[in-house]
């Protein structure tokens, strides 16, 4: 395979980890549906290929490509963004501390609380926004300080190279959920991070149809570990995921280049507007992350946050009036997305711990997809007229 190491990103976004097939030419890395591979002799496997739990050559591919995307040595693919996170967290052992932002995707919120308490983990979840927050809950057992940033809902942004150093200091690794930003826009590990965790599911698939999830890191003896784990549990990609995502990464920075454009759209209609009392979008001056953002990113992204007059009611309303926005979970597709996160995504966080992150019943989430821009500002428009002054018969 050729060295993509030093082309640009938009490059390596199509060529990292692939190249046309040895035997037959054929362009488009093929999907190995097969489980196990032909080996020459007792226990030497041809290209160290033996079962696909263990390796598969769809999954490798994918593998180098996202390596490549966020510039680190290695990369791991999971069946799933949370599977992703369970390998981390299962590499800890009883009694290990993890300080984590308390404003997390809702199911890492869950997994972190309903799963690895009950195994002796235990985490201190911190508003990591403040540096000073995250340095404090630090303790003699922390292994991971675990941050998102933008964080999911609320769009709140942390500085990552503060984080790590706090971290390095503890001798503790930081881990980046790297989902919102994607590497296009953000490069964790180029600001120290230890491992970066994708839900590919969102932008780096970006269409809607397959669910994984990616680690991707630079010490050879923690890709180890996790590698063992992976096989040793289970939980890997499989190889028609595995083709999927190659094919979205392809187009994934023209893709985040419109979704950035057209966020930025909605987000100046919203910021305009009456009946909207708080808008979360860090490409807006007005954001308390704006300045960080601007520096660590190099947009802000397609998703925004906001609330409307008249709290969860008006909230409900406005995701049953849009006609562009679909209602539904999940977010990073080439369709715009509404999501009302305290029913819906961040339903698994418990409603006094929401309170705690401010994160309010009426907040409303979209996910500004990649169709015209104009359609979008409308439809958003139209949505708010209907839900904050219902017409009257
Ligand atoms: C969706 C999501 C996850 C979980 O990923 P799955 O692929 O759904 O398991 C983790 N972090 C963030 C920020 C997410 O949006």
């Amino acid at each position: 395979m050729k060295d993509h190491s030093k082309l640009r990103f938009e490059t390596r976004a199509i060529h990292a980890g692939q190249g046309p097939a040895p035997e037959n030419g054929a362009v488009m890395t093929p999907v190995y549906f097969t489980t196990t591979f032909e080996q020459d002799a007792p226990a030497q496997p041809r290209q160290g290929y033996e079962y696909s739990r263990s390796g598969n050559p769809t999954r490798t591919a994918l593998e180098l490509n996202v390596a490549s995307l966020e510039s680190g040595a290695w990369g791991l693919c999971f069946a799933s963004g949370l599977a992703a996170a369970n390998a981390l967290c299962a590499r800890l052992v009883p009694g290990d501390h993890v300080v984590a932002a308390n404003d997390l995707y809702g199911g890492t919120f869950r997994l972190f609380t309903k799963v690895f308490e009950r195994y002796g983990l235990r985490f201190t979840f911190v508003n990591a926004t403040d540096t000073d927050a995250v340095a404090a809950a630090v303790t003699d057992s922390t292994r991971y300080i675990y941050i998102e940033t933008p964080s999911n809902p609320l769009l709140s942004i942390c500085d990552i190279e503060a984080c790590v150093a706090i971290a390095k200091r503890a001798g503790a690794l930081t881990i980046v959920d790297n989902t919102f930003a994607t590497p296009f826009l953000q490069q964790p590990l180029e600001l120290g991070a230890d491992v970066v965790l994708h839900s590919m599911t969102k932008y780096l698939g970006g269409h809607s149809d397959a669910v994984g999830g990616a680690l991707v890191g630079n010490d050879d003896g923690l890709r180890e570990e996790l590698a063992f784990y992976q096989n040793s549990v289970g939980g890997q990609l499989g190889p028609m995921e595995s083709f999927l995502f190659l094919r979205g990464t392809k187009t994934l920075p023209i893709r985040m280049e419109r979704h950035c454009e057209n966020a930025k759209a909605v987000a100046a209609a919203l910021s305009e507007h009456p009946a909207v009392e708080h808008i979360h979008y860090p490409g807006l001056e007005s954001h308390a992350g704006h300045a960080l953002a601007a520096r660590q990113m190099k947009d802000f992204g397609g998703m925004i946050s906001f609330e409307l007059a008249g709290g969860i009611e008006s909230a409900n309303a406005f995701a049953c009036a849009v006609q562009v926005f679909t209602l539904a979970e999940s977010l990073g597709g080439v369709e715009s997305l509404v999501d009302v996160p305290c029913s819906m995504t961040h339903a698994s966080i418990p409603a006094e711990e929401r309170k705690k992150a401010g994160l309010n019943d009426g907040l409303v989430r979209l996910s500004v997809g990649i169709e015209h821009a104009d359609d979008l500002v409308a439809d958003v428009l139209q949505a708010i007229e209907r839900a904050v002054q219902p017409t009257r018969v």
